[in-house]
């Protein structure tokens, strides 16, 4: 499976930051072998998609409407209208700030497959949780009701992004992340058979240069999402370079 590595760049970029996203995206081109994208605000994205030609370009959620009065919401087709491919949907930081539960996540997921979006639905424990011996229980719970029925296809991902590890320094241990990728992996093979085999799992939370070819080692992690480390190329190509390194 190719890996897919997918920088999220939160609420952060403004005009002066497109030169930053073209030496992402020419950097992207050194490593063929990977498949990367950038999540942008909404606002960049235009800009962005005509600075960067062919690089895949994302939104970092969408509404489950196609529209109407959601003031302040943008629909998953005026992300497509806007250039973009590609989507984060169920964010730990929206489920928590926005309140987002998995039947939003589901519904913003359908919409995005909808406007011909690839989609990456994000699941993860917080840290009470994987204290309380739950996050096995949490995630699974998470995956079996954020994804849509028709998830089997290369338009979706899974991303397993830890809360206490999102933008804390903090690393999930390899032993854990391969425990938690291989039970996502199971439920996803047990819901929609060999399709479920083809959904790339990621992993996120503070994945960078220094951790990512242990990381990216690990079974059933086909890529990564990347908060802080994908801001700049400087951060975000030896990434790319484990995940050439360790790819098909
Ligand atoms: C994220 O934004 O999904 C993320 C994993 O952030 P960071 O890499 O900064 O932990």
């Amino acid at each position: 499976m190719r890996k897919f590595i997918v920088g999220n760049w939160k609420m952060n970029g403004v005009s002066r930051d497109l030169d930053e996203i073209t030496a992402i995206s020419d950097l992207a081109q050194l490593y063929p072998s990977v498949d990367s994208a950038v999540c942008l605000p909404a606002t960049l994205i235009t800009r962005a998609v005509t600075a960067v030609g062919a690089f895949p370009i994302g939104g970092q959620d969408c509404h489950m409407q196609r529209a109407g009065a959601h003031t302040g919401c943008i629909s998953a087709d005026m992300l497509s209208d806007a250039g973009a491919v590609l989507t984060i949907v169920g964010h730990s930081e929206r489920r928590a700030a926005q309140r987002e539960k998995d039947s939003d996540v589901c519904a913003k997921a359908e919409a995005a497959k909808s406007a011909g979006l690839k989609a990456i639905v994000c699941v993860g424990e917080t840290l009470d949780e994987r204290e309380a011996g739950k996050a096995l229980e949490v995630v699974l719970g998470q995956v079996a009701s954020s994804l849509p029925d028709a998830s089997a296809g290369t338009w979706l991902s899974v991303a397993y992004e830890p809360v206490w590890a999102i933008g804390t320094g903090r690393v999930a241990e390899p032993a854990d992340v391969a425990d938690m990728h291989a039970a996502i992996r199971a439920a996803l093979v047990t819901r929609f058979g060999a399709e479920g085999e083809k959904i790339r799992i990621l992993y996120g939370g503070s994945m960078n240069g220094d951790n990512a070819a242990q990381l990216l080692a690990v079974p059933n992690v086909d890529g990564g999402l990347i908060g802080g480390a994908s801001l700049t190329a400087t951060k975000f190509q030896p990434i790319l370079a484990a995940a050439q390194a360790s790819g098909e």
